[in-house]
């Protein structure tokens, strides 16, 4: 279904002219796909405003998009591309060039990896969220010819999203399972078909700060309004959990054991719906048995939730049919995350909670960036395939069969990297990785963990190809070419919520203006891809004619109507397991090896892992170290909440978005803060078992008195860029404390949510 563009594209509004389009990136975010006009005046944009006649955000945007020009107009932009010799990596030694004369050195060099070591030695990695990450698989097979490209993310465990993609595909046979906040029907929440959620289940996850992969975070807001009420897991005291009925406010990385006393509530008081799982779960029987010992008074004293809490929980959300969920990045976070997924989704398949209104909806991915990056990963050979970068024990398997089209598991690729697996020792190792090529990452402020060991393994590879917005320490790092980004006002392009996977629109990026000397990341692959591997790029004229081309194999519309409608929905329907529309063969049921929602799974056990959740205590918990080290380090932190005002590592050169978050905070209680000497606004170094960083106090009771949340992906751009400063990318790093290699059997799920530390109070923020 399409629907009628309710404004016009462009039009000229006094002296200005008005563009309407959708957001994404960069500057960074997730594909919500916010509707927004875009206002320029004299060649500049001067101003942007939310587009009300958008059907899903309404007019509503959040600070970034509001801080556009800032972002354009900023002097530290990257505006040229810039390169400089390998041995001046750390040094502000950049010279300008032009697009050729950097295409030219890539393609040089690229070519000459290729003759001397082999293609195989290039790998990619990428970040999160952004644009970029729709293209950024593809260029590994189909430019670099490389088996080392895929979705490569430098996180230990894989541990963004593609962990909670796979769980969903390996016991729903289906994408990603997202809310039903009535996203799919223009009229919205007045739609017939739709019904007010009585409980949303937040799990993990604080959209209303992270607008993540296609939910826009405000929908909760919009629910409460309509009555929902909320259950919220979460350690942190967030605006969410403060406004639940019932708050689970549990120990991080202890999410398994709450889901499995979940379960057990919903079984052993008769709260499950029978008609749904006798009809659509596989494994019920089996787990029954394996639950019983899980009561909430056994979750109590592992989670700190009362046992009362959690039942109370289960029966108001069992009752309060429908109901629906949402589960986060919280849950790749730890190292248990697999088996909290598992949870997660029986716990709704017990309720019967999904694809009915109000529940949560589940899709067939269909989108044709899904089936082309398919096709491109296709492209190397079978020999190219079999030298992809493994851990030669056979560790991780799940993630090695390749979440997206055959990314690097992230703890392996460090390793590799590093020359050292468990013993392997350089000289045992198939060959040496050479060359990297940057998409959206920036590894040593953000994704690695122990960033240190990422750069010393990073920095003397033979050649590094970078591609952002602004300089990052990342780049002034490592980088010998870096090629500057447009942004989403400044060129063309698609949004794809869930990337995809949930797709409940498709937006058009409606280019405002011509971009300074800069170039978008799909023209950056179009381009070299033509230089590298022409027998695959021919085909294709230009980024116009890409889309073009891929709508019409997929819809009936190509990218011109696109545009102008800005907005267009797909056909929408419930129950799609009683119609044949979730499985590949058209016939009624999940996409599954037993055509049902697979509580007790099939396939989990081919990849060396368990096939019902059980609970592990985290491995660096306090329960699980050493009598010692629990005495040297007596709170348990955790990380990753979100600033409204940042994405990520991003954003931190934007006056006004840095002036509401301006230094990166550890929040700890009034009780912790007054044993330890410490006030508001102290300088406070952080120190755990494999390493330390310098925060600033807030002292409130979001927090418990047993924990401190530690903010994430903070440098400093006003500080000296160059090595070993790198706009201070090391004292501020909360990955300076995380663990590496210390993840599922299935390489998915690290320990970033959970650890041991101390803190003490500093003169200064060098510590
Ligand atoms: S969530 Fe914020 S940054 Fe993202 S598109 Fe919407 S308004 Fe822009």
């Amino acid at each position: 279904m399409t629907i009628d563009a309710k404004e016009p594209v462009t039009c000229e509004e006094g002296e200005c002219y008005r563009v309407r389009t959708c957001a994404w990136s960069p500057p960074g975010d997730h594909p919500v796909g916010c509707g927004l006009y875009i206002y320029v005046k004299d060649g500049k944009v001067v101003k942007t405003e939310g587009d009300p006649s958008h059907p899903i955000t309404n007019g509503r945007l959040c600070p970034r998009c509001i801080a556009l020009d800032e972002v354009m107009y900023h002097p530290d932009r990257l505006t040229h591309p810039m390169v400089r010799d390998r041995a001046d990596r750390g040094k502000d030694a950049w010279k300008q060039v032009s697009w050729d004369e950097a295409y030219d050195l890539i393609e040089s060099r690229v070519r000459e990896i290729w003759d001397t070591w082999g293609a195989e030695t290039i790998f990619t990695i990428t970040g999160t969220g952004r644009e970029s990450t729709l293209y950024a698989p593809v260029y590994g097979p189909a430019v670099l010819n490389t088996c080392n490209g895929g979705g490569t993310q430098p996180f230990s465990g894989q541990a963004c999203y593609g962990p909670r993609a796979t769980i969903a595909n390996f016991l729903l046979g289906a994408g990603y399972p997202e809310m039903d906040w009535a996203q799919y029907f223009p009229d919205r929440y007045d739609d017939p078909r739709y019904e007010v959620p009585k409980y949303i289940l937040v799990w993990g996850k604080d959209p209303l700060y992270s607008s993540p992969d296609g939910l826009f975070g405000h929908s909760v807001i919009d629910l409460m309004k309509r009555g929902s009420k909320l259950i919220v897991v979460d350690p942190r005291v967030t605006w969410l959990a403060a406004h639940a009925e019932y708050h689970l406010q549990l120990r991080p990385g202890t999410d398994a054991a709450i889901g499995l006393a979940m379960i057990n509530v919903l079984i052993e008081e008769d709260l499950y719906n029978h008609e749904f799982v006798e009809r659509w779960c596989f494994g019920f029987d089996n787990l029954v048995e394996h639950v019983k010992p899980f009561t909430p008074e056994w979750a109590e004293p592992i989670t700190w939730v009362p046992a009362d809490v959690i039942r109370g929980a289960m029966r108001a959300f069992a009752a309060g049919a429908p109901s629906t969920a949402l589960w986060g990045v919280a849950v790749d976070q730890i190292k248990n995350g697999v088996q909290a997924g598992q949870c997660f989704l029986d716990v709704l398949a017990l309720c019967g909670y999904f694809d009915v209104p109000g529940a949560v909806i589940l899709q067939k991915p269909a989108s044709f960036i899904g089936k082309w990056r398919y096709e491109m990963g296709s492209t190397i050979s079978e020999e190219m395939e079999a030298k992809r970068v493994v851990d030669p024990h056979g560790k991780y398997r799940l993630f090695n069969t390749g979440a997206s089209i055959g990314g690097i598991q992230g703890d392996t690729l460090l390793n590799w990297l590093e020359m050292e697996l468990d013993g392997f020792k350089l000289d045992q190792l198939p060959y040496q990785l050479k060359a990297c090529w940057i998409i959206g990452s920036n590894v040593l402020a953000c994704e690695g963990a122990r960033p240190m060991r990422w750069y010393e393994a990073m920095k003397d590879l033979e050649f590094i190809v970078a591609q952002d917005i602004f300089m990052t320490p990342t780049i002034m790092g490592l980088a010998d070419v870096v090629l500057p980004l447009s942004t989403f006002a400044e060129h063309d392009g698609i949004v794809t919520p869930h990337f995809g996977r949930n797709q409940h629109f498709l937006g058009a990026m409606n280019k405002a203006l011509e971009p300074i000397d800069t170039k978008s990341d799909l023209e950056i692959l179009i381009d070299m891809g033509k230089r590298l591997r022409p027998e695959i790029w021919d085909h294709v004229d230009d980024v116009h004619d890409f889309f073009d081309q891929q709508l019409r194999s997929f819809y009936d519309y190509g990218y011109e109507t696109l545009r102008e409608q800005v907005v267009i929905q797909p056909e929408f329907s419930y129950r799609k397991y009683e119609t044949g529309l979730l499985r590949s063969d058209g016939e009624p049921g999940f996409d599954t090896p037993t055509g049902m929602i697979e509580l007790d799974s099939v396939l989990f056990p081919h990849f060396g892992e368990q096939s019902m959740p059980y609970y592990e205590e985290p491995e660096y918990g306090p329960e699980a170290v050493t009598p010692e080290q629990r005495a040297e380090f007596p709170l348990v932190y955790t990380t990753g909440g979100r600033n409204i005002t940042m994405f990520h590592s991003e954003h931190r050169q934007i006056p006004s978005l840095r002036a509401i978050n301006h230094d990166p905070m550890v929040t700890i209680h009034p009780a912790t803060a007054a044993a330890n000497g410490i006030h508001a606004g102290d300088w406070v170094r952080v120190e755990g078992i494999f390493g330390s960083c310098v925060l600033k106090a807030k002292v409130n009771k979001q927090v418990n008195e047993k924990l401190v949340h530690l903010e994430h992906a903070w440098w400093f751009p006003e500080e000296d860029g160059e090595a070993p400063n790198l706009f201070g990318v090391w004292k501020a790093n909360v990955n300076n404390l995380m663990p590496l290699e210390s993840v599922g059997v299935t390489g998915y799920g690290a320990p970033y949510k959970n650890g041991i530390c101390k803190i003490s109070r500093v003169d200064s923020q060098e510590g």
